[in-house]
């Protein structure tokens, strides 16, 4: 069980690194977390990436109980809405939440991100919803956040950023990655003329092709 802790701490600390090298998290905003045995395991509050390490991951129960803090840092204060995610979904592992540029850019318009382009299935079905607005780290916005993760991957959360989710962190990498490109396109789509969208039938096409795969496939 330690050894597990210490992979999961591990792993959160390699991809917090590579969110940063992929431009989509900046200074300390954004954070991550893993599922664990009796919790959750998710990066700490206000700690910039060169002060980042391992030991400064924080264990915490699904009652928001500190189990494990090897270091004094307190948790992410945005915890409350990954609680929640993990009661709410068995087969999720982890959870990416990213301050990033093009996702944050049409949070700000508070629409959801229609069908424009195939990939948009990668969220789980034919749009990304944009959770309404609340405080960071409050009940309510965990509450809009479960509304808008209904049957999806990821969604957009109004005024603020971005959640992509996945059975692993591998997962919710590769899927908050995307939701961030597919962000840019719309948003540069926009600038130039009216996207065409998808219509239902050939997004169902696109999800169940997604399910034969098993996993999302890139071509
Ligand atoms: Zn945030």
């Amino acid at each position: 069980m330690m050894k597990k802790e210490m992979l999961l701490r591990k792993s959160l600390f390699q991809s917090s690194l590579l969110l940063n090298r992929k431009g989509l998290n900046h200074g300390a905003t954004g954070n991550l977390s893993c599922r664990n045995d009796n919790g959750f395991i998710i990066t700490p509050s206000g700690v910039s990436l060169e002060n980042l390490d391992s030991n400064s991951m924080v264990e915490i129960g699904f009652n928001g109980e500190i189990i494990n803090s090897k270091s004094n840092y307190k948790p992410s204060s945005e915890w409350l809405f990954h609680r929640d995610i993990y009661a709410a979904k068995d087969d999720i592992h982890a959870i990416v939440h990213t301050h990033s540029v093009f996702s944050s850019t049409l949070s700000v318009i508070g629409e959801s991100i229609p069908p424009f382009h195939y990939m948009i299935a990668v969220a789980g079905g034919d749009s990304i919803r944009c959770s309404d607005y609340a405080l960071f780290g409050s009940q309510e916005l965990s509450n809009n956040i479960i509304i808008a993760m209904e049957q999806r991957k990821a969604c957009l959360i109004s005024n603020h950023g971005m959640i992509a989710i996945g059975k692993d962190l591998n997962e919710a990498i590769n899927i908050a990655i995307e939701v961030e490109h597919l962000a840019q396109v719309y948003v540069q789509a926009k600038m130039i003329g009216t996207p065409k969208l998808l219509n239902d039938n050939q997004m169902l096409e696109v999800i169940d092709k997604f399910k034969n795969y098993g996993e999302w496939s890139k071509d």
